[in-house]
Order: C-alpha cells, then sequence, then structure tokens
C-alpha cells in the first residue's frame, strides 16, 4: 500500500492556507448512505447495511486467488479473526482480469498478525500494517481502520485536510470509508466466500465508472495521490471516471507539489509499469498532473506539441507497453532517460554554444535536468545513472568506426542502442548509425574472444598490487 504522507513536508506546505479545512462533523460519505444511527462518545456514527453477494452469485472463486493470499486469510480466520480479501484482488477478478497482487484487512491487530505469521514484518508510519512474505510474493495485511472522522480520538490526525496519522481501529464497516474508490472497496469474505458490498461497488463496476468514496474534493485533498490513482485505475481497467471524481482534478491537480518525492516516484512507476503507459500519460496530461511528475518535460511538451518531443515520448511509451505485453522487462532508468532526453537537450545545445564539447555538454546538462527532476521524483541512483550513461553513449554512438568495441562492450550498450532506435522511429535523421550499429552487434560473435581479451586486460589494469591497497 502507498499510503504515506510526510509530515514534515506537509506541515512546511505551501498550500496550507489554501486547503479546505475538514472538520469531524463532514460526514458526507456517511449521511448519504445512511440506513441506521448509533451515537458513540462524541461523534455519530452511521452505519450502513452492506449488499451481500453470496457465492453463487459472483466469479470469484478460490481457484483464482493466490494460495499464499488464501493461507493467509485461512490462518487468521482459523485464529479466530475475520479475514477478507480486498481491494486489487477483489475488483480484478471481478473484472475478469488477473490481480496482480492480493491485500488482505482483518481485525487482528498488527502484533497479532506478526504472532500467527513468521515471515511477517510489521512496517508503515501513517498505519502499521504487516508484510507477510512467501518467496517473491508479498501479501499486505492490514487491520480495518475506522476513517479519521469518525473517530477523533487518539492516534487519528488530520492536519489541513491532509491524513498525517491514521491508526484508529476499527471494524469493516468503519474501514470501507477510508478506501479510495468504490471499485476499490468490495471484501471477499472467507468465511463464506460470499462478496461484501457497502458503497455500489459492484454495480459501479458493472457500469464501468470509477467512483470515489465520499465527497471527491475532500478526499483529493486528504491524499492528492489519489488523483494519480483515479487515472491509472480509469486506463488499466478501461474504466469512465466519474464527473463528479473527475472535475476537481483540474482544481486540484496542484496539490501533488506537496507529495513527497519518493513517493511520487513510487506512484509514477506503477504508472509507467503497468501496460498501457502511453494512455496513461496522454490522461495525466489532459488532467494536468503530468506537471507535477516531470516538471521539465511537460514544460518543453507545452510548447512544442505534436513535434518530435512529443512523438519521441509516445514512442518510448508505446514499446515498453509491448515489451511488457510480451514479458520482457522494462526498466525505470530507460523511461527516464527517454522522459528527460529534450530537456537535457536544450540544455547541452545551450552548453555546446558556449563552447564546450558535446560530451562535456551532454554529462553536465544530464547532471542538471536529474537534480531538478529529484525534487519532483526521487529516485534510487541507479535509475538516474543509467540515464546518464545512455545519454553519454548517444554522444559516443556517433563516432562510428571508432573505438567501437569499447563501446560494444559498454554494460548500458543495449539500452543506448534501443534508445538509438526510438530516436530514429520519431523521425530523426540517424539511419546511418542504425545501420552501423545494427550491423556491429551481428558480427558480436566475431568479437566474443576479443570481448574476453580485453575484460581480462582492463580487470588486470585496474587491480592494484597488494601492497597499495588502503593507502588512499
Ligand atoms: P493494484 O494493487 O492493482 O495497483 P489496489 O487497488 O490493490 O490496486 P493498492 O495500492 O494495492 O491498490 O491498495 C489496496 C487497497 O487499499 C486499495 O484497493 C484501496 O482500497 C486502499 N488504498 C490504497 N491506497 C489508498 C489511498 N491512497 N487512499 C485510500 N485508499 C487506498
Ligand atoms: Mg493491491
Amino acid at each position: 500500500m502507498s499510503e504515506t504522507v510526510d509530515s514534515e513536508s506537509l506541515r512546511n506546505s505551501k498550500w496550507h492556507n489554501q486547503q479546505l479545512r475538514i472538520e469531524c462533523a463532514s460526514l458526507h460519505v456517511i449521511t448519504n448512505l445512511m440506513t441506521h444511527k448509533k451515537q458513540t462518545d462524541n461523534v455519530s456514527r452511521l452505519k450502513p447495511a452492506p449488499r451481500i453477494l453470496s457465492r453463487d452469485q459472483h466469479n470469484v472463486s478460490r481457484d483464482l486467488i493466490s494460495d499464499n493470499a488464501l493461507k493467509v486469510l485461512y490462518r487468521l480466520k482459523n485464529a479466530g479473526y475475520k479475514s477478507y480479501l480486498v481491494g486489487g484482488g477483489v475488483r480484478d477478478i471481478l473484472l475478469g482480469r488477473e490481480p496482480k497482487d492480493f491485500d488482505v484487512v482483518t481485525d487482528a491487530k498488527p502484533e497479532q498478525i506478526r504472532e500467527l505469521f513468521r515471515n511477517c514484518r510489521l512496517i508503515g508510519r501513517r498505519f502499521r500494517l504487516a508484510h507477510v512474505r512467501f518467496g517473491d510474493e508479498l501479501i499486505e495485511v492490514s487491520t480495518f481502520r475506522a476513517p479519521h472522522h469518525v473517530s477523533d480520538q487518539a492516534d487519528g490526525v488530520v492536519e489541513d485536510g491532509r491524513i498525517i496519522r491514521d491508526n484508529v481501529y476499527g471494524d469493516i464497516d468503519d474501514d470501507v470509508w477510508r478506501r479510495d474508490f468504490t471499485v476499490n472497496a468490495l471484501f471477499y469474505n472467507i468465511e463464506d466466500f460470499s462478496i461484501v458490498d457497502y458503497v455500489g461497488g459492484v454495480k459501479d463496476l458493472e457500469e464501468g465508472q470509477l467512483r470515489l468514496i465520499g465527497d471527491p474534493t475532500q478526499r483529493y485533498t486528504e491524499d492528492p495521490v489519489r488523483m494519480l490513482r483515479a487515472v491509472r485505475f480509469a486506463t488499466k481497467l478501461g474504466l469512465r471516471i466519474h464527473a463528479d471524481a473527475e472535475t476537481p482534478i483540474f482544481k486540484l491537480a496542484a496539490l501533488l507539489e506537496d507529495i513527497p518525492p519518493a513517493r511520487l516516484f513510487e506512484e509514477m512507476l506503477k504508472l509507467v509499469m503497468g501496460g498501457s503507459a502511453l494512455q496513461t500519460f496522454e490522461s495525466l496530461r489532459h488532467y494536468g498532473l503530468f506537471y507535477y511528475l516531470f516538471p521539465q518535460t511537460d514544460k518543453i511538451l507545452d510548447t512544442t506539441e505534436r513535434d518530435y518531443p512529443h512523438t519521441f515520448i509516445m514512442h518510448a511509451l508505446r514499446n515498453t507497453d509491448q515489451r511488457l505485453a510480451e514479458g520482457n522487462s522494462v526498466t525505470p532508468g530507460f523511461l527516464l532517460a527517454a522522459f528527460l532526453w529534450e530537456p537535457m537537450r536544450v540544455i547541452a545545445d545551450n552548453h555546446i554554444e558556449h563552447g564546450l564539447s558535446e560530451m562535456e555538454a551532454v554529462q553536465l546538462a544530464g547532471d542538471t535536468v536529474i537534480s531538478r527532476q529529484i525534487s519532483s521524483t526521487a529516485m534510487p541512483r541507479r535509475f538516474s545513472q543509467m540515464a546518464r550513461d545512455i545519454w553519454s553513449l548517444q554522444v559516443r554512438l556517433k563516432r562510428i568506426k571508432k573505438r567501437s568495441l569499447r563501446v560494444l562492450m559498454h554494460p548500458r550498450f543495449r539500452a543506448a542502442y534501443d534508445f538509438l532506435l526510438l530516436r530514429a522511429q520519431a523521425g530523426e535523421t540517424i539511419n546511418d548509425l542504425v545501420e552501423y550499429w545494427t550491423e556491429e552487434q551481428l558480427s558480436e560473435p566475431l568479437l566474443d574472444p576479443k570481448r574476453k581479451r580485453m575484460k581480462n586486460k582492463s580487470s588486470r589494469r585496474r587491480r592494484r598490487p597488494a601492497n597499495s591497497r588502503n593507502k588512499h
């Protein structure tokens, strides 16, 4: 789950004064769906009855749920706890799609969950939840929580409309209201295999619409990342964003400025690695959200609409989607290089005009665009380094017939070559380069022994004599 919000950055937020102040009394969601009412100490709690779909009324079968998720559900149940599958797992199966992962929710507290599973780690600051690991598969197990406005006690903290801490435990009929979209708030009960629907999520799935739970402005203000999630789910699942959830996005997009860059990076990865990157990109641009992920790129696209930079990015994203559809790997470093290629080139051209060599210019410009980018989406160094390598290699790939062997042996050669192809596809007149490097690779078998020799040679050169170690 990706809901952590950094309280420091929220406090410093320049949006503070513009935020809608959410009062505990504003129980929009619940008043809309009221069926009966119960008083607690100082907050009125209204508890609607859910629609229950029995096993014969839906297609979620245990065959479609991963063995590990079932193991977690059953172990919790056998220990006397309630346990439900929730979120994307239920939603995707109902849509006839294969879920990406499985999320479980229970009335067991995090420490109680940990007692049941050896392979379990508790994580999270804003709210604690358990990660139960089975090899490559991670099952996320969270405890029912009340939305902040249902309880004003203890650990639920709202600051200027944002949730900054959210550890108030509740029951299933509390937990449902803190979820984002109706289609994400469907619970599959392992007790009787029924689906529990408090918010009309099943109907929304049938009608193909993505609807926020509660008042959209309030829910986006609480957590602006929900705007990115709206675009991601709508595109990936072919759902229409309901007008009520769509309209405020244009107005509230700028709230993303206050989201910690590390969280935005995580979201950005999900947006571009979900298999429909191209459509997602167009949609993010449409809603004015793309700027908050890639401000430098967005500015250039605004002034060069439909020209080379746009075509280039479209090719990069289409390739990404294709590779994923064919089961090939995609690296974020490559996409980063593609998104920032044009901003980098503009700066590099300027350096060249001022007398720097092309290589120096590209390296310097690369540093500049990366350091600007990480204030929007902070990323692990290996990705930014890959983008830098790809760009520098573009310069080296221009010097044909000169030191090709070294370039071919560069660990990033393949990525740089793919990048070159992309540039050609997007209309750059570099076909001679593409042909040359394609040929060079075809003669690769002949190069093998030499490669080996060079490798040995270079590793010999790099090795320092034992007695010179630790002297520097
Ligand atoms: P997928 O895993 O396919 O990307 P998902 O819906 O399972 O989609 P997760 O990020 O795994 O998304 O979160 C699991 C569930 O937790 C969601 O379905 C939703 O109910 C809830 N959730 C996650 N993020 C948020 C959020 N920012 N605001 C409210 N609820 C959220
Ligand atoms: Mg999920």
